[in-house]
């Protein structure tokens, strides 16, 4: 893993202008933008951080980015640096959705407004929300694994309970399975949270799931594609990678890989950069006090929060030139690398 604190510096003179916001009009000020990420485990969130700097810095925005590596109170103490530092909007990826909502308290009483970026901060005044729709997500999987396997034993394994995708996720997922498991088709034989969506507490609960089911399982939904991967390794102690389906999520290259392979049946491709530009652009009008436009509203136990909600992309070994590649996202060279 890499390193806690990541500084993104900005160019030399920059400080000068921003501390001059006596004299300046702010709306002539270079914004200043706050990203405080969990961590950066996951391959996408390297991406995440790199395109939306190159995004907002396109825009003409300064931005300045910290990673917390998971630590509840390093990512309060990071975003308070960041509110010093004078940076006119924060940025948030929570770790842990309610806990963070004292992030956005500290920014508010000091007049900044805060966007949550691909993960909802809960209990909060959060002032917009930008995402994928994370329900989908589940419903793009369950769907797919439903098609190939309309009666069974399933697995789910799902993402870090701290985390409110991980439940927006399982709730897509059940809204596809619960008429099938109503109907008796399908039956729910394990059911865990990965703590902080480790591939290791992945690994552990799919080897739970297989000892306590004699092996007898027929499918398996894995939250995200770290946590797939655990779940095809204990599959394959058990000389069962690519004779159970599994399902997934990212577009990571592992999983891309696996898909060719046959080890991974899906995953569902966010487009990173559709994300991180249109949550640069909302910051930036955020800062300058400007309308969002945010055309949905997601509850989060305190507010309905102004939210724009991407399109997730449904990705199996059939399309997976048409969009993972096509785009971009790996090329074609990576992907086919072991096939
Ligand atoms: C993100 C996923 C990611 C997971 C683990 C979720 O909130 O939406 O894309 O795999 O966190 O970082």
């Amino acid at each position: 893993q890499e390193d806690t604190e990541t500084a993104v510096h900005s160019d030399a003179g920059t400080s000068a202008e921003v501390n001059d916001s006596t004299v300046e009009d702010k709306t002539n000020r270079r914004i200043k933008i706050g990203f405080s990420m969990d961590g950066l485990q996951e391959e996408r969130w390297q991406r995440d951080r790199d395109m939306f700097k190159e995004a907002a810095e396109a825009l003409g925005a300064e931005v300045v980015v910290m990673a917390a590596n998971g630590d509840d109170a390093k990512q309060i103490s990071q975003a308070e640096t960041m509110i010093s530092q004078g940076v006119d909007i924060l940025v948030i990826v929570p770790h842990n959705a309610d806990a963070t909502a004292a992030i956005v308290q500290k920014a508010h009483a000091s007049g900044i407004k805060v966007l949550a970026y691909d993960r909802l901060v809960k209990n909060s005044e959060i002032d917009l929300y930008v995402s994928f729709d994370n329900e989908q997500v589940g419903e793009l999987q369950a769907k797919a694994i439903a098609r190939l396997v309309p009666k069974g034993k399933y697995v789910y394994i799902g993402g870090a309970d701290t985390d409110n995708n991980a439940h927006m996720f399982k709730k897509g997922v059940f809204n596809v399975l619960q008429p099938l498991i109503d109907r008796g088709d399908i039956t729910i034989v394990y059911d865990q949270w990965s703590k902080d969506w480790t591939p290791a507490n992945a690994l552990a609960n799919m080897k739970a799931a297989l000892s306590a089911n004699g092996n007898n399982i027929d499918a398996v939904i894995a939250a995200n594609d770290g946590t797939a991967g655990g779940v095809v390794q204990a599959l394959g102690l058990q000389g069962l990678a690519g004779k159970i389906p599994v399902a997934g999520q990212d577009g990571d290259l592992a999983a891309a890989q696996r898909i060719v392979e046959g080890t991974q049946v899906m995953t569902v491709y966010k487009p990173i950069k559709l994300l991180a530009e249109k949550a640069a652009e909302l910051a930036f009008k955020l800062a300058r006090g400007e309308p969002s436009g945010a055309d949905r509203k997601v509850n989060n136990g305190k507010i309905e929060v102004p939210s724009v909600l991407l399109s997730p992309i449904a990705v199996d070994r059939f399309n997976i030139d048409d969009t993972i590649i096509a785009d971009g996202f790996h090329s074609r060279e990576d992907v086919y690398r072991n096939v």
